[in-house]
């Protein structure tokens, strides 16, 4: 019965760091960033383009939303030049 027990314990602290992992990797994706063309969420390490413009860097989802705002970054950075 004790060996049992102590079986269980060691299950249940594996479990346990398992968990601790997941969380942590989970909160690690909090520095995230929007794509100012489709507003997805990027994560700025996986991003599929960058672009600089005014001093602030911008992460695209696709490098299809990175092409449309080197046209034109006014046009997704809500500046009412029209
Ligand atoms: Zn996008």
């Amino acid at each position: 019965m004790g060996f049992l027990d102590k079986m269980r314990g060691m299950a249940a602290a594996k479990q346990g760091a398992d968990a601790a992992e997941h969380a942590s990797s989970a909160s690690s994706a909090a520095g995230s960033a929007t794509d100012p063309v489709c507003h997805m969420k990027v994560d700025p390490a996986k991003a599929a383009g960058k672009s600089e413009h005014a001093g602030e860097a911008y992460y695209f989802c696709s490098p299809g939303c990175k092409q449309k705002f080197d046209a034109d970054p006014h046009k997704f950075l809500g500046a009412h030049s029209h």
